[in-house]
């Protein structure tokens, strides 16, 4: 009898288990037949109503049956597993073919841009790169620039005062007397940086911009000298072919001053709408610088002259990439800053 219930059991584990698809289908009918509460178990717990002699050969059976179902489990085991395993790779597979999600990179606000090219060409001379307070002092900023109190250029740049000595800088020449008061020449430096005037907003105008000021002072500069430096500079900024001009103007700080003009770089000089005609377009100021400037520094005048120019950089960049608003600047819209 014993002997029929369990070749009963042998063969519906047998069934059970080939029936069986996942790990924990196998843990179930691991429980079911060899648990401790397990079918094998309970029929093994009959053996000891059986007569003794027939103890050791239900035993044997009972074991040989046990046995068997032990190895199919871990046969089973094995063979689910290694199905589970490749499922699982297939889900997680990478592929390393999909294009990458794109890395936002930052890029070069145009206003440095430029800026770095203007400081490349004048390192290249021999300049180096200075720079100074953005709150400055009076004197620094006017008086010994050779623009006192009651001098009418102060009214061309309406300055933000936080008291009567002390206000933002409209002008980075500021830059060029803190060089000269603490400096002998030979002098030759370029001081870019933000400089501050009372002004209405609109499409050519802020309250900050940027300006590019360059000061050389030596034994025997000329405007010659100017010119030379200006043209290098021209040409490293808007190609080989451009010209270089400087007309008489006026500045308290240059005696004799010059308006420094390129020659226009969209009809080669020739006029046209964006020259207005001209065939020249402005860039800025220059000049040799005044000796009553000078000697205000300590520098003696009659063996040292120098040339000093300056220039907006928002205007140079403005031409050199055709844009129409100074607001796109520093509005720092990311459609326009991506095109540089
Ligand atoms: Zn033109």
């Amino acid at each position: 009898m014993l002997k029929e219930k369990l070749q009963q059991v042998r063969e519906e584990a047998a069934e059970e288990l080939r029936r069986a698809e996942t790990s924990e289908d196998i843990e179930a009918l691991r429980i079911l037949f060899l648990g401790k509460k397990g079918r094998i178990t309970s029929l093994l717990s009959e053996m000891g109503k059986l007569p003794p002699e027939e103890r050791p050969v239900i035993g044997q059976a009972a074991n040989e049956v046990r046995n068997f179902v032990e190895a199919m489990i871990k046969e089973k085991k094995s063979e689910i597993g290694r199905r589970e395993l490749e499922l699982r790779l297939k889900k997680e597979k990478l592929d390393i073919t999909l294009p990458g999600k794109p890395v936002m990179i930052g890029r070069q606000h145009p206003l440095h841009l430029v800026l770095d090219e203007i400081e490349d060409a004048f390192i290249s001379m021999g300049f180096t790169i200075e720079n100074g307070p953005e709150v400055e002092f009076d004197k620094y900023n006017f008086e010994k620039l050779n623009i006192p109190a009651d001098h009418p250029a102060r009214d061309t740049q309406d300055t933000f005062y936080f008291t009567p000595d002390i206000l933002l800088r409209t002008q980075t020449s500021s830059v060029q007397v803190r060089v000269m008061e603490k400096q002998a020449p030979p002098i030759r430096i370029l001081s870019p940086g933000r400089v501050f005037r009372i002004d209405e907003i609109d499409a050519t105008h802020s309250p900050v911009f940027h300006q590019i000021e360059g000061l050389v002072i030596d034994e025997g500069i000329t405007m010659s000298h100017l010119k030379g430096a200006l043209e290098t500079m021209a040409k490293k900024l808007f190609g080989e072919n451009v010209k270089t001009r400087i007309r008489p103007d006026y500045f308290p700080f240059t005696e004799p001053s010059a308006e420094i003009c390129v020659s226009c770089f969209r009809c080669g000089g020739e006029g046209c709408r964006f020259c207005k005609g001209e065939g020249w377009i402005e860039i800025g100021g220059a000049g040799m610088v005044n000796p009553k400037v000078l000697e205000g520094c300590g520098i003696d005048s009659v063996k040292y002259s120098g040339f000093a120019f300056g220039m907006g950089l928002e205007r140079l960049v403005m031409l050199r990439y055709k844009i129409d608003d100074i607001r796109m600047f520093f509005e720092n819209d990311i459609r326009f800053l991506n095109n540089f």
